[in-house]
């Protein structure tokens, strides 16, 4: 399997940046509604910091439409993050090359599809396991 080129990088990079900025907006307009004054305080951290730990409070206050996004912005980073390292388009699991038209539709994927489903497999249903 061929690794992604410059152009087709650059091209997810874009695309990933968008999606960040968005998300970001998403999670501050969506703590901005929170009637709790604590959330608003935390609307503006979201706002200027990519820091985790942001997301991890977050995540734990268990706000189920912003942590939704959450996670997914958290996706996004790591993505953004790998972007210029080796790593960027390579499997995490399998280590082999993730197909182009794989990270169009899904532009922060970590894993190739065949490794997405087993590990959404083991995930969705621990108990499932033949182990
Ligand atoms: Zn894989």
């Amino acid at each position: 399997m061929e690794q992604l080129t410059k152009d087709q990088v650059s091209r997810i990079a874009g695309v990933l940046k968008e999606r960040q900025g968005k998300l970001r907006s998403e999670i501050r307009e969506g703590l901005m509604r929170s009637a709790n004054e604590r959330y608003k305080d935390m609307a503006g951290m979201v706002s200027d910091t990519g820091d985790e730990a942001v997301a991890d409070t977050l995540a734990d206050l268990g706000i189920a439409e912003i942590d939704r996004d959450v996670q997914e912005l958290r996706e996004v980073e790591s993505a953004l993050a790998r972007i210029g390292t080796a790593k960027f388009g390579i499997c995490t699991d399998c280590g082999e090359a993730i197909v182009f038209e794989r990270m169009q539709a899904h532009s922060s994927a970590a894993r190739c599809l065949a490794c997405q489903g087993r590990h959404e497999r083991i995930y969705a249903h621990p108990k499932a396991s033949s182990l």
